[in-house]
């Protein structure tokens, strides 16, 4: 793998499998393979990122393409109605793990407040 290659760019290219649930020209969503609610879905630009760390002004449509994508997702999904929460993890504190900016999507059931476990 290339230096910033991480799994999401492999199931970008369909190298391993996932269940991917929308793709466009600048990003691409799929199943949490450990989801932490009944619905957990990743929306993952194309372009490298690593950390929210790493986002530049520049790129703040980057982001923004990552919200209204989720947002377009759980409207068609019916989860709209009943609400949703998404999270960008950064870093050992945020608890991030895969070092390409994603986005989680969680629904599907009251997700109570959240803080230090
Ligand atoms: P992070 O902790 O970096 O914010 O989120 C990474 C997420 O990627 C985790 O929720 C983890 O379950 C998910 N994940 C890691 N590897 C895979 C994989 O191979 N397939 C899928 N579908 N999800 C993965």
């Amino acid at each position: 793998m290339a230096a910033n290659e991480t799994i999401f760019h492999r199931i970008m290219r369909r190298e391993i499998p996932a269940d991917i649930v929308y793709e466009d020209e600048h990003l691409f969503a799929f199943r949490d393979i450990a989801p932490q609610a009944p619905v957990h879905v990743l929306f993952v630009p194309k372009v490298d990122i690593a950390t929210m760390n790493d986002l530049q002004a520049s790129q703040a449509e980057v982001v923004g393409r990552l919200v209204v994508a989720a947002a377009a997702y759980a409207k068609r999904e019916g989860l709209a109605a009943d609400g949703y929460r998404v999270v960008i993890n950064c870093n050992d504190h945020g608890g991030q793990t895969v070092f390409q900016l994603h986005l989680h999507l969680l629904a599907g059931a009251p997700l109570g407040h959240f803080g230090v476990p």
